[in-house]
């Protein structure tokens, strides 16, 4: 799999054979900020979280190489991570006075369970 069939947003897991599969098709351009640059054999640019063990990572694809560190992929992530769950379709989420629909195997949904600190 090549970087033209990577989602514009995954989950990225440092030391695994998928990812290190995706880093010998990447060419790193700069880091900082606890983020990393590339840019794969076909010219787009993906970014990287640093490794942290209490952090998850993210592989984003980035439409430019300006402003990539300040680029906001909180939206992108709290899609995939509506996704990665999927929505329940009868459960509303619990917290007060909020009626969106919980994520499966939760009783909140994703913009709350984003609040407290889920990322995956
Ligand atoms: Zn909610």
């Amino acid at each position: 799999m090549g970087a033209s069939d990577w989602p514009e947003i995954s989950y990225f897991e440092e030391g695994t054979d998928a990812a290190n599969s995706i880093l010998s098709q990447l060419e790193l351009l700069e880091e900082g900020d606890w983020l990393r640059l590339y840019r794969a054999a076909d010219g787009t640019y993906w970014r990287i979280d640093a490794w942290d063990k209490y952090q998850t990572q993210f592989l984003v694809r980035l439409s430019a190489r300006d402003g990539w560190k300040e680029f906001d992929a909180t939206q992108l992530q709290k899609d995939l991570l509506k996704k990665t769950r999927g929505e329940s379709s009868s459960n509303v989420c619990r917290w007060a006075d909020c009626s969106n629909a919980a994520l499966c195997d939760s009783e909140f949904c994703v913009d709350h369970l984003w609040d407290a600190g889920h990322r995956r």
